[in-house]
């Protein structure tokens, strides 16, 4: 039997594809992204240092035998280092040609939060000495020795970096030093033995001498972090798997810091800010890698390169350009110069802002390297939401620049503008967000992967050191969190919680407002605007295809009726304005206007309470004749604005008591009035208050409300109906074309319906009979009762369409009231694990989509091909509009601002199951 193969070299990636199936992600998998796409590199002629990974099984087997490395992963590390010494022609540990190694974590999925590299492994007293005579310049080796043990301070025994930077700082106050560069060999060692005396003391042993020992413990410290406090609040921000592990790759140093013929630097192939097809990236003479991403040293613009190396800058283009079309994505590479020699040591899909997502998709598919399927499934629909997140509107940004209120300038790292009180530290922006709902804008000099919650609470980030790939940068960019980095003017003082810019100073608490667009901050709140979508031309793009996707017949199984297309997107609207809008947006149909809203404007309440209120037929007949006129003008406004798609609109929800002033007020008045002997108003009042008590009810959620109210007063709902058939008749004698569908909410029970429909139904022929004209219209409900899913095959007999009314039958599936529960415990549920996450926010599809399923199947084998959609706050929801894919409703519809959210995730859906693909079609 072959042995089992913990490690491979960069060269192997043929075995690692063979040992698992030739599945270029379960190499990633096997490998760790960083290493496959080392190993990658290696296959393609990009020139890459020597190496070998040890893989995520082998951290997997380590962590599962409580810290214990699987028998023979020594054997072949050692085995692959002696390879590499054999290409390289240098020895691990040998003073005469010491061999040096970087040792870097690196997991499936790209993790800010992940313990990460160390440098110069190999050094010691001895090889240092080799070192410094092998170069000639001992300035350099002993630099090189003293960040190996930082380094390894830091990384591996986890001592806090201050610790060495103080002693760093300290010396070259002392010697007057401004820069690193000034120090020279001795300064290095004697920094260094003071460093060697840190790890003494924090953690009472002896930097190691042996370079095995010290890849040994470096190796094991990158397992073990797969499991530290920040990698695993990562992994749950992210939603990235814990069962993953990580894989180490150990790589042969090269140095960017041997001279003015050396450098370093990390780019991108494109903007990640704005996807434009620049190399954008930084980049430093003479220098380690670390000095561009900590920010220590101010970098140039890779541009600099070109003129300071042409050749090797223009070798380096050919490259960035070859792994573009290798990869068919942006990249974002760190490469480093030794003496003249171009290495690149890693590659990877570069993170980018949403806007930036969207340029690249589209422009990649016009360059070829992708398909228009490939561009829509490149941008994730939660990003489409971050480009209509708000701006600052221009005016108040002019008038606050006027005013001298802008308060400094930094890196624009990731759009959208924020504003929030400022804390300086992790925990209290995560807490003030949290336990004080307050928006948060956190402040820093520099942030680090143990910042990501505060990072995550906040609205937006300021930091004023780092650059356009720093960490702060990377992972605002990630999360959509606008973020200004680098503002240098700012000076933070983190004792004193407070930063000042030329005397004028801020303090924790204060508000700001940040523009991660342009990268301007200022003092105070300013006023947010929504941004335009018919601006956004190639978003627009984006969503024509996913439009055309979903259009595609075939894409779905059609078993049961199920549609053979994917999902529309419609919208719930209640006036003519979010109507327009939502049209705009790209809905292709209204799922929901909550007619009852429209009773709430000023000069209609007081009709609907003397509607209400009626003491006879008579007088309720008066007040809905007044108020017929209103709905009717309501509807076909609806009507002009859909021309040509179909409008549902629900009858009258709520008890009657919401359109009431509420008990206890009333109550209050009443007392006042005769406590001041005011008689005048006393016995109207006292009137009311009795109706309102009459009409009260201990659980008004589950009371006289949806259908149950039509049944005990349908006088409300055939106004309603008489003013949709006469709104649409009206519209249609315009020549529009008018679908209408009358929605009714809240049937648990097949006679519900039997009653109140065919009444209905005849105030629409009548209508239509007395204004001649004829039109195709339907008479649905609303699934919102677990009942009504269970006996869909007898409600379908009589309702013409279905639409899932997800707040009302989650609240009613779990028992939970939707207006308590997330105040009460539901959040608490959610955070402990409890729930797996909000079931008003997500399908619960265990429980509520069961329902679902049920109903649609149920209700399409009575009724074939019957119109099913959502129109629950689940319809604008990602996961949840993939759900209802799966289960075959015909459309989601969810606010007019979702809209594009939803058509871009309908696409996903449709493509991550369409027909013929190797996933499943059924609910899990
Ligand atoms: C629902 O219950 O999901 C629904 C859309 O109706 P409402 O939110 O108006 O109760
Ligand atoms: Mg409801």
């Amino acid at each position: 039997m072959t042995e089992k193969k913990w490690v491979y070299r960069f060269d192997e990636l043929a075995i690692a594809e063979a040992d698992v199936g030739e599945d270029w992600e379960a190499v990633r998998g096997l490998l760790g992204g960083k290493g496959a796409n080392l190993a990658e590199m290696t296959r393609i002629n990009v020139p890459v240092p020597p190496g070998f990974i040890v893989t995520t099984e082998a951290c997997n087997a380590y962590l599962a035998a409580g810290g214990n490395p699987p028998e023979r992963m020594w054997d072949q590390i050692h085995t692959s280092l002696k390879q590499i010494e054999k290409e390289t022609g240098k020895t691990f540990g040998s003073a005469a040609n010491p061999l040096l190694v970087s040792c870097r974590s690196g997991a499936k999925f790209s993790m800010p939060g992940m313990m990460d590299t160390v440098l110069n492994i190999g050094l010691n007293d001895e090889t240092t000495r080799g070192l410094a005579e092998l170069t000639g310049d001992p300035g350099f080796a002993y630099d090189a020795y003293r960040r190996l043990v930082q380094m390894f301070g830091c990384v591996v025994l986890s001592i806090p970096d201050e610790a060495f930077e103080d002693i760093l700082e300290e010396h070259k106050e002392a010697k007057g030093f401004k820069s690193d560069t000034e120090l020279e060999a001795e300064d290095w060692e004697g920094i260094t033995q003071r460093f060697k005396g840190i790890i003494q003391d924090h953690k009472q042993i002896e930097f190691p001498q042996k370079p095995l020992e010290q890849l040994r413990m470096a190796t094991q410290a990158v397992f073990d972090s797969w499991n530290g406090k920040r990698a695993v609040d990562y992994r749950n921000a992210a939603g990235i798997s814990h069962e993953l592990g990580t894989a180490v790759s150990i790589v042969t140093m090269v140095f960017g810091n041997m001279g003015n013929d050396s450098g370093t630097g990390v780019a991108f192939t494109r903007n990640p800010a704005n996807g434009k097809k620049v190399l954008y990236g930084d980049y430093l003479l003479n220098a380690q890698g670390e000095d561009v991403v900590a920010g220590i040293r101010n970098t140039s613009h890779i541009n600099v390169m070109a003129e300071e190396m042409p050749e090797t800058y223009q070798q380096f283009v050919a490259i960035c350009e070859r792994l573009e079309q290798h990869y068919r994505e942006m990249q974002d590479v760190e490469f480093t110069i030794e003496r003249g020699k171009l290495w690149m040591l890693q590659t990877r899909n570069g993170k980018r802002t949403a806007k930036a997502a969207v340029q690249i998709a589209v422009d990649m598919f016009a360059e070829g390297l992708i398909s228009k399927e490939e561009a829509v499934l490149r941008v994730k629909p939660e990003q489409v939401n971050i480009l209509l997140h708000p701006q600052f509107e221009p005016q108040a940004e002019k008038q606050a620049e006027a005013d001298g209120l802008r308060y400094a300038n930094g890196v624009n790292a990731s759009p959208g503008a924020a504003v929030g009180r400022v804390y300086f530290d992790a925990d209290t922006a995560e807490r003030m967000a949290k336990k004080e709902h307050q928006d948060v804008i956190m402040v820093r000099p520099f942030t680090k992967p143990d910042d990501v919650h505060g990072m995550l609470a906040a609205k937006g980030i300021l930091t004023s050191e780092g650059g356009a790939t720093s960490h702060a940068a990377v992972v605002a960019r990630q999360f959509g969190v606008p973020c200004v980095v680098g503002a240098s003017a700012v000076n933070i003082d983190l004792k004193a919680r407070q930063m000042s810019v030329n005397g004028v100073v801020v303090s924790e608490g204060d508000w700001l407002s940040v523009n991660g667009t342009s990268g301007d901050v200022y003092l105070g709140q300013m006023p947010t605007i929504e941004p335009v979508l018919e601006e956004q031309t190639e978003l627009l793009t984006l969503l024509d295809w996913a439009d055309e996707i979903c259009a595609t017949e075939d894409i779905r199984l059609a078993e049961n009726g199920h549609p053979r297309r994917g999902l529309q997107v419609w919208a719930n609207a209640d006036y003519p304005a979010d109507a327009r809008r939502a049209r705009s947006y790209g809905a292709q149909g209204i799922g929901l206007c909550r007619t009852e809203h429209m009773f709430f404007e000023q000069e209609r309440l007081p009709i609907v309470q003397r509607m209400i209120l009626a003491e006879n037929p008579v007088t309720r007949q008066a007040a809905l004749d007044e108020l017929l006129p209103f709905q009717r003008a309501d509807f076909e406004g609806l009507f002009e604005a859909m021309d040509g798609c179909p409008v549902i609109i629900r009858l009258i929800d709520p008890p009657l008591h919401e359109f009431l002033p509420d008990k206890d007020s009333l109550l209050e008045e009443v007392v006042t009035l005769r406590l001041q002997g005011n008689t005048n108003d006393l016995a109207a009042k006292e009137a009311l208050l009795e109706s309102v008590k009459g009409m009260h009810e201990s659980n008004p959620m589950m009371g006289l409300r949806g259908v149950r109210l039509s049944i005990m007063m349908p006088e409300i709902v055939e106004m309603q109906v008489r003013a949709i058939f006469e709104a649409a008749a009206n519209v249609a004698a315009k020549n529009i074309q008018v679908f209408p569908e009358v929605m009714i909410p809240l049937t648990g029970h097949i006679n519900e319906l039997k009653f109140i429909q065919p009444r209905l139904e005849q105030i629409a022929d009548e209508v239509m009979a007395a204004k001649s004209v004829a039109f195709d219209y339907k008479f649905g409900t609303m699934i919102e009762v677990p009942r009504a899913a269970l006996t869909a095959a007898e409600i379908a007999e009589v309702a013409e369409f279905f639409s899932f009314g997800t707040n009302d039958l989650t609240q009613m599936t779990y028992g939970y009231s939707r207006d308590d529960a997330e105040a009460n415990f539901l959040l608490k549920y959610v955070e402990d694990d409890i729930l797996p996450e909000n079931p008003f926010q997500s399908v619960d599809t265990h429980g509520v989509g069961r329902l679902m399923q049920m109903c649609v199947d149920d209700g399409r084998k009575a009724r074939p091909e019957m119109e099913i959609g959502i129109c629950g706050e689940h319809g604008g929801d990602p996961a949840s509009i993939d759900f209802c894919h799966r289960i075959g409703l015909n459309y989601v519809s969810c606010s007019p601002f979702r809209v594009p959210v939803a058509r871009l995730a309908a696409a996903h859906a449709a493509l991550k199951q369409r027909v013929g693909s190797s996933e499943s079609v059924l609910v899990d």
